[in-house]
């Protein structure tokens, strides 16, 4: 094949490939439709292609066989039509009262004996008409079915010159046997088969003798076939038409003419190869007449299976045409077709349901389990428990999706309890590990929510280390550390677990006791304080200091915000300070802040108590 054929091809293939691949669009299912619809269209555009093939061979063998029957039936026929004329045209022939006849025509016991002969034969042909010719004077004698010449059968003398008479010119020239001419009789308004034998005597022609059949009937018995694309031609040695079922295609007189002027099988043929081969067909049938020979020729147009046979007694073909597509009509062949077509939709929507079950319906399970693992979600489905890729796939994915899933669990868990513990870190002082200022207000806050808490009273303590600019300035600012350190333990011992005790800022605390009334407050400002007067702090170095501390009390109610409550303890905690330190002020509600407190005028409990 040419390079730019192939090319051709590749390029027809690859649009056709684009055009599916548009066409099918992203879904595997229309993909795997088209794919199907088109391989049943190949499949189908295949087996149409055989079947016709295989049509076309078997109507080939079956005409064929059809066409050699048909011409072995029409040689028999034709034979058995023709022959038997033959055979008594000859024994009249050879007949010695026509042969003496023949001789002396006018001896009146010859002629009596010939004319009897004659009457004999005549009665005996089929057509019951008889002729004879005397060559020495060129009489014609005839009698037909009628007897319309009995007694005087003499019709009238040939003459060469004669075109009418030539029929009889020509075949004398044969000298001997059997002629059979197709003529029509002008005198007699005759158009027969005639069977002229001629008559001889030591090779010397006496003249001839015969009869006729009817080619009226010989064409409705032998020619004139009821079935339908089937024609029976006979034809003479050089192809003139003797018999046809169409009459104007009869050569009449053949005998008589050039092979110029006749109406021959040949002209009926289209193709010069086609004439030539029926011309090899008739040869061969000459050589083994028991064969028939058949071919495909193209006769008017149209393809037609010929079949050649040979009646080897008479001379002539007989020659079928058979119209193959009349004969054997395909339509016979439409349920077949049709059939073929239903297995093939049959198929291809039988793939399409398999394909769908075994593998899209599969796959829709996997791509819902993905979608859900891409969503956070846990691949939840069904495992596939099938060996094949898909199983596998699915099995994986599940596996796939547990892991990620507990994975992500565990991780979520670790940010949260990290979470949680930077949040506590956040709500803690650094130094002293009890709360600072902003999980001191969380505290505060938690506990103001809770509606039981809300009726309480609670008490407020702001602690203040007294003279620590002094620690830090002769012991240094480690050992203030570990006094604020050493405070901070203190206080949260001392206090109960309700109890909420915070790092406010540099040596500042700050408490709120629960549930609790003014003698309780003071109580426990007072312990606090002595607590911290009787027992010195011990420094890392041994050395050990007096630290002494003052406090501003004030009681919480439920209404006040941290900030009114701050500021009354602050400004107790500031007289504390101012009236020698070491001791415990209580605020008493009611009285103004910051009476003695710069730039502070607030309407809430001004006086606060006297140091108790
Ligand atoms: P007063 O009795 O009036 O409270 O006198 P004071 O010396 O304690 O004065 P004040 O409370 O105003 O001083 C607080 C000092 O505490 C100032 C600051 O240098 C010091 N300080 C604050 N935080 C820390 C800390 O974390 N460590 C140490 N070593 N010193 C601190
Ligand atoms: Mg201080």
């Amino acid at each position: 094949m040419p390079a730019h054929e192939c090319a051709g091809i590749f390029w027809g293939l690859a649009m056709v490939r684009s055009l599916i691949g548009r066409l099918a669009g992203p879904s595997l299912r229309t993909r795997v439709l088209w794919l199907v619809l088109a391989a049943l269209v190949l499949v189908g555009l295949a087996g149409w292609l055989t079947l016709y093939r295989i049509i076309d061979s078997l109507t080939l063998q079956f005409g064929t066989m059809i066409a050699e029957r048909q011409v072995q039936y029409d040689r028999y026929r034709g034979m058995a039509a023709l022959s038997r004329e033959i055979s008594l045209a000859e024994a009249l022939s050879r007949s010695p009262a026509m042969v003496d006849w023949f001789a002396d025509e006018h001896d009146p016991d010859r002629k009596a004996r010939g004319l009897a002969e004659m009457e004999h034969y005549r009665t005996a042909f089929t057509d019951q008409s008889v002729f004879l010719v005397v060559n020495a004077s060129g009489n014609y004698y005839f009698n037909d079915a009628q007897d319309s010449f009995g007694d005087d059968p003499y019709s009238y003398t040939l003459q060469p010159s004669l075109q009418r008479d030539a029929w009889y010119y020509a075949t004398r020239a044969r000298r001997e046997g059997c002629h059979l001419n197709v003529n029509v009789d002008e005198v007699l308004r005759l158009t027969k088969v005639w069977i002229n034998c001629l008559v001889n005597r030591d090779g010397e022609v006496l003249g001839m003798v015969g009869t006729g059949l009817d080619l009226t009937d010989f064409i409705r018995e032998v020619v004139d076939l009821p079935q339908p694309g089937v024609e029976s031609i006979f034809v003479d040695q050089g192809g003139a038409v003797q018999a046809h079922r169409d009459a104007s295609l009869v050569d009449f007189r053949s005998i008589t003419k050039d092979i110029a002027e006749k109406t021959t099988i040949f002209s009926l043929v289209d193709d010069i190869e086609d004439m030539a081969l029926l011309r090899a067909m008739m040869n061969g049938a000459i050589e083994a007449p028991d064969q028939i020979r058949t071919a495909t020729l193209t006769m008017g147009g149209m393809p037609r299976l010929v079949g050649v046979g040979y009646l080897d007694h008479i001379g002539w073909y007989n020659i079928t045409v058979m119209d193959l597509q009349t004969i054997i009509d395909r339509r016979i062949f439409l349920p077949v077709g049709l059939a073929a077509i239903a297995i093939l939709v049959a198929v291809g929507l039988a793939l399409s349901w398999i394909f769908r079950i075994a593998v899209l319906k599969r796959l829709e399970k996997v791509e819902a389990g993905l979608v859900a693992l891409r969503g956070g979600k846990r691949a939840v489905m069904e495992p596939d428990r099938s060996a094949d890729e898909i199983g596998r796939l699915s099995r994986t994915l599940i596996e796939m999706s547990d892991t990620i899933t507990e994975a992500r669990l565990s991780l979520e868990s670790q940010v949260r309890e990290r979470t949680e513990q930077l949040q506590s870190l956040v709500n803690l002082d650094a130094l002293t590990k009890i709360y600072n200022r902003r999980g001191f207000e969380e505290k505060f806050a938690v506990h103001r929510r809770r509606e039981d808490d809300a009726r309480r009273v609670n008490g407020l303590m702001l602690i203040d280390i007294d003279n620590f600019k002094t620690v830090n300035d002769t012991a240094g600012h480690s050992a203030g550390d570990q006094v604020v350190i050493e405070v901070a333990r203190r206080l949260k011992a001392a206090l109960r677990r309700v109890d909420v005790c915070a790092r406010w800022g540099g040596d500042e605390f700050i408490v709120l006791v629960r549930d609790c009334s003014p003698q309780a407050l003071s109580q426990i400002a007072e312990a606090l304080t002595e607590m911290m007067r009787q027992m010195p702090v011990m420094l890392s170095d041994g050395e050990q200091l007096d630290v002494t501390i003052s406090i501003g009390a004030v009681l919480v109610m439920a209404d006040d915000s941290l900030e009114l409550a701050t500021e009354m303890a602050d400004a107790a905690l500031y007289r504390a300070k101012e009236e020698g330190r070491d001791r415990v002020v209580l605020f008493e509600r009611g009285e103004t802040i910051g009476e003695d407190v710069e730039g502070s005028s607030d309407d809430v409990p001004a006086r606060p108590a006297d140091a108790i």
